[in-house]
């Protein structure tokens, strides 16, 4: 990667790229500055067959302490662009910051996105996972978006092209998303303020927001009850191994008390599984990737 040397970092630690703060080192790091550094990369991926992954903010990511034998590129310093028209449409680049998004959103009284106020990451992690909360999810006022394939072709995809799920949606696999358009209504100042403090104050009562962590780690499972639920009915509250926590606020997090392992935080979600299974016979579904683990 001696093509690209100011965006490109050799063994650099993953922990200081995910909100873990936990993983070993990636072979290299790529944060490119523009679309047009971006496809000379992906090109070069592509010609060497070089193992690539793509992130945001790793918010939503565990890195293994192996770390990652490959490429991985972020666009969390750049596609920064974010157009918010009076009338609700939004252009907003893969690297934008969701929290600031939603806030502009908010400023211009455009309604809908209020409940992901406090859902950290970008926007391009955003989309891809479809992320929500309080029963809304950004898919919601999804139009379009500009991906990249690894040949540096420009793709785009309608709403029609793609579908939704829970924390999932059916983007072309091998492609980078590098902006996106949706489209929201207009709505009463107050009440947007108003549901946007209510969610922020929930976020806060409820989530240990102190601790380093990739926020829940399982998805709820369809018709049961949620998964923090049935993980502190299972006892596991409070549950510690080396560094790592089941927090005692919110058992659906995993929290990094301070320098825990990879390792720390999958015997937590082994255990977790095990004992909800048994006592439930719900089988928990991941919410978080797992990166740079053997089988995982
Ligand atoms: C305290 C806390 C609270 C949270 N609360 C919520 C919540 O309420 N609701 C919720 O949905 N999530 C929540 N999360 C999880 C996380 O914030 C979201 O999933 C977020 O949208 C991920 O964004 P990111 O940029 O960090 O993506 P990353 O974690 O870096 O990546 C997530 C996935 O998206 C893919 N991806 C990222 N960028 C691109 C791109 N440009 N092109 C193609 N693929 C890409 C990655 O390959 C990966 O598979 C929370 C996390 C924390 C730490």
């Amino acid at each position: 990667m001696k093509k690209f040397p100011e965006i490109s970092f050799q063994n650099e630690s993953l922990r200081k790229h995910s909100s873990f703060g936990i993983g070993g080192e990636a072979k290299v790091f790529m944060l490119p500055k523009n679309e047009k550094e971006l496809i000379q990369i992906l090109q070069y991926v592509n010609k060497e067959n070089i193992n690539v992954f793509f992130s945001g903010s790793g918010s939503n990511i565990l890195y293994s302490d192996d770390g990652f034998d490959g490429l991985i590129i972020s666009l969390k310093n750049a596609f920064k662009n974010l157009q918010i028209s009076d009338d609700g449409q939004i252009l907003a680049g893969a690297g934008v910051i969701l929290v600031k998004m939603v806030s502009k959103a908010i400023k211009k009284n455009i309604e809908g996105l209020e409940s992901l106020a406090g859902v950290p990451g970008t926007l391009g992690g955003a989309l891809f996972m479809n992320a929500g909360a309080y029963g809304a999810e950004i898919s919601n006022y999804f139009i379009s978006a500009k991906f990249l394939d690894l040949d540096g072709n420009t793709k785009i995809i309608q709403n029609r092209d793609v579908s939704f799920s829970y924390r999932a949606s059916s983007f072309p696999k091998k492609h980078i998303l590098i902006e996106a358009n949706f489209k929201c209504n207009v709505g009463k100042k107050e009440n947007i303020i108003d549901n946007r403090n209510k969610f922020s104050n929930s976020r806060k009562n409820s989530q240990p927001l102190q601790y380093r962590s990739a926020g829940s780690i399982f998805k709820n499972p369809i018709d049961n009850y949620a998964a923090g639920y049935l993980i502190e009915k299972a006892g596991l509250k409070g549950m510690v191994k080396g560094n790592a926590m089941i927090s005692d606020k919110h058992a659906n997090f995993i929290i990094n008390l301070g320098g825990a392992s990879s390792n720390d935080i999958i015997y937590l979600i082994d255990k977790v599984r095990e004992k909800v299974f048994k006592k439930f016979n719900v089988n928990l579904e991941l919410e978080i990737k797992l990166v740079g683990f053997k089988n995982g």
